[in-house]
């Protein structure tokens, strides 16, 4: 099943692909074209990738594990950085 979902990033449309199976979605992963932002997730594993950086992580991973701050700071500051190139291509189109 394809759908689209909101890009954390750039807010663009990214693609959006699942399967779910009887214990709930079991793969699912999200792709923007616009970024570059890349996630993905099958049978307990996660995939993020912000900005050429890749992200891994297991569903047992605990919530203390320094990844996840490592994830949000580059989330906050591929956003930032969107916003910044967004900003002067609209005064210099
Ligand atoms: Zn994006």
């Amino acid at each position: 099943m394809t759908k689209t979902t909101k890009c954390p990033i750039c807010n663009n449309q990214a693609k959006w692909g699942y399967y779910s199976g009887p214990y709930g979605i079991e793969e699912e992963h999200v792709n923007c074209q616009k970024c570059g932002y890349y996630y993905e997730f099958a049978y307990g594993n996660y995939l993020e990738a912000v900005r050429g950086k890749e992200y891994i992580w297991h569903h047992t991973t605990k919530y203390t594990n320094p990844i996840f701050k490592r994830i949000k700071r580059d989330l906050f500051m591929a956003r930032r950085n969107w916003k910044k190139l967004r900003k002067n291509y609209n005064k210099n189109p």
